[in-house]
Formats: C-alpha cells, sequence, structure tokens
C-alpha cells in the first residue's frame, strides 16, 4: 500500500508476519532524486512492497540516494542490504545504532545466555523460561546480505528530497534510535519512538543502555520542544498533535510507575510483571512484559522511589517512599 502522506513524502506500508501486521517505511522525492526512511523486514513480501512503490512513482533505482535507518530492529534494518544492493545507495544510521546492528546482525551477538542470567536473577522459573528462550533466537530474521553502514551524526542536517532534516538522537526504545525532522514543513519521521495509538516497547535488555525508560522520557522531552506539525511514524498512521501524544504518554508510563512501586513489597520482577501484564500471555509477550517491568523498576530504583536485594539468588523489590516524578 502506497499513499502520499505530505507533499513529495510517500508511505510505503510494508507487511509484517506479526501481531503487528504492518511497518510503515517511506519514499522522499524531489531535485530528481529520491530517499528511503526505514527498509521493512527481509522477506519477499517486502521486496515486491518496494518494486511495486517504486514503479507506481514512475522513479529509477539508480537515483535513491539514501537510505537512513531509525533503528536495528529487523522490521526497520532488515531489508536494508537488499536496497543497497538494488539501488548502490548509502544506508545511514546513528553512531550507536550502527554499532547495535554490527553486534547483532554482523557479529551475531544472540543475548540469549545473558538473558537467561538476567530472568534467573528476576525470578522467572527456569521451565518458564527454557521456553522463551526457544522463542528467542534471533536467527528468525537472518538480514543478508547485511548493509555498510555510513554513520550520521546527531543534530547532522541531511538532505531528504529537496528538503533539509535533522538528525536526533532519541534514546529508548533502542539505544541507537534515530529521527529526523524538518524545520521548514514541522515533519518528523519519527520511527518507533513516538506512536499514534500504541506505546512504544521501553524494555530492559542484557547489553543495551542501563536505564532506557530514563532516557526514552527524556528523548520525548527533546521532541516535545520542536514545533512538529506532523508525525509520521513506523507503525500506525501519521498524525498531529504530538505535544499531546507525548503528554499521553507520560501520563501512561507514570501511572505505571506508581502501579509498579505500590506492587514492590519485596516481589521480583516477574512477580510484578504477573500483576501488571496479567497471565494470560503468549510467551514473546511473556518476555516483553518482564522486561518492560523491569525498565520500569530500574528508573524507579534510579529515583529512590524502590530498593532492589538479592535474596537466594532472586532480586526481590522494596518501595522506599515517594515518586518523585518530575517528567
Ligand atoms: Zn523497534
Amino acid at each position: 500500500m502506497l499513499w502520499e502522506a505530505e507533499a513529495g513524502i510517500y508511505l510505503v506500508r510494508q507487511p509484517l508476519p506479526f501481531a503487528l501486521d504492518h511497518v510503515n517505511c517511506y519514499i522522499v522525492t524531489g531535485s530528481g532524486c529520491w530517499d528511503v526512511i526505514d527498509a521493512g523486514l527481509n522477506t519477499e513480501a517486502t521486496w515486491k512492497g518496494w518494486e511495486r512503490a517504486v514503479r507506481e512513482l514512475g522513479l529509477d533505482w539508480s537515483s535513491l540516494r539514501a537510505i537512513f535507518v531509525t533503528h536495528y530492529h529487523p522490521d526497520h534494518y532488515g531489508a536494508a542490504g537488499w536496497l543497497q544492493e538494488k539501488s548502490g545507495a548509502p544506508v545511514y544510521m546513528l553512531p550507536r545504532g550502527k554499532e547495535d546492528a554490527y553486534k547483532v546482525w554482523v557479529e551475531g551477538y544472540n543475548f540469549v545466555d545473558d538473558l537467561k542470567t538476567l530472568f534467573l536473577s528476576h525470578g522467572v522459573p527456569e521451565e518458564l523460561l527454557e521456553k522463551i528462550i526457544r522463542t528467542s533466537e534471533a536467527s528468525l530474521f537472518l538480514v543478508h546480505p547485511a548493509p555498510q553502514v555510513k554513520v550520521v551524526e546527531e543534530g547532522a542536517r541531511v538532505l531528504l528530497g529537496s528538503g533539509s532534516y535533522t538528525a536526533l538522537w532519541t534514546p529508548g526504545h533502542a539505544d541507537g534510535h534515530l529521527c529526523l525532522y524538518g524545520p521548514h514543513n514541522g515533519v518528523l519521521f519519527a520511527g518507533d519512538h513516538l506512536l499514534p495509538t500504541i506505546t512504544s516497547n521501553i524494555s530492559y535488555w542484557p547489553g543495551a543502555y542501563p536505564n532506557p525508560l530514563g532516557d526514552f522520557l527524556q528523548s520525548l522531552g527533546k521532541i516535545k520542544d520542536l514545533a512538529v506539525k506532523k508525525v509520521l511514524p513506523a507503525h500506525g498512521k501519521p498524525f498531529e498533535g504530538a505535544k499531546e501524544r507525548i503528554e499521553e504518554l507520560f501520563q501512561h508510563h507514570r501511572r505505571r510507575l506508581q502501579l509498579m512501586a505500590d506492587l514492590a513489597s519485596g516481589k521480583s520482577a516477574f512477580e510484578i510483571s504477573k500483576e501488571v501484564f496479567g497471565t494470560d500471555l503468549s510467551l514473546h509477550e511473556i518476555r516483553f512484559a518482564i522486561s518492560e517491568t523491569l525498565a520500569h523498576l530500574i528508573f524507579l530504583e534510579e529515583k529512590g522511589a524502590v530498593r532492589s536485594e538479592s535474596r537466594e539468588g532472586i532480586i526481590r523489590y522494596q518501595k522506599t517512599g515517594d515518586l518523585p516524578l518530575s517528567f
């Protein structure tokens, strides 16, 4: 599916074989060339989607100037190598984004062992953990060929079509997450940082920055200060009202932090996650529920609202005072 989201900016909706069934990629045209933001999952359906879009818009593969990838997750980065092979265009990511992508997709870091140690220490029963691990194998999304990635620095001005955009570093959902903002048209290519109806998954993973929720809230603050007119997200529909949406997300996380702090009465992160997210979840959902709970508990501990203590090899959380929430 393809439609013009803004003058010269086309949304290419690419399919995903998950509950979240699509990812939005974008084509920006102008000055006799075109640029891409996010590549989609590396599947035949995605390749066909790109070929169809290029045909319908009457574009030429050789005039694809640059491919920007917001972050290393497979639904954004996956087909970047394919696009690069097809066009010869450079692929750009922020320095930390490039590092993440290299670690996961080139070096093949599979955090399964680290995840096991982490989850065991947070009270996940071994039998459940084995099942979770079996669904976590990264090899499901082999990225071949991996693209050659160039670095775009935070704050750099880049051309998309004929407009100049600023590269913004917005860690939280992923450490090296990139947004692109056009001061001339108020357009924000938001990736997974700011979504219209679902909340971005903010999870603590082994090897990532230590306080992802803290990073995410700070990154949202960065966007709130800009004169954003239209958000072009990676999932859902383009929308206006970035400031209101950011305020909703602040409220969502404030409520969730309060709830988790109240539940912290000597419980493990696993026990707290069950109370917050329920137990009727798929293995994939359980994994994310625990990691998202951890991100909130880490934030609370950093703020001095809970304290963690390891007893018999399991980390337990205890509320220590009121929640000093200043966001
Ligand atoms: Zn993502």
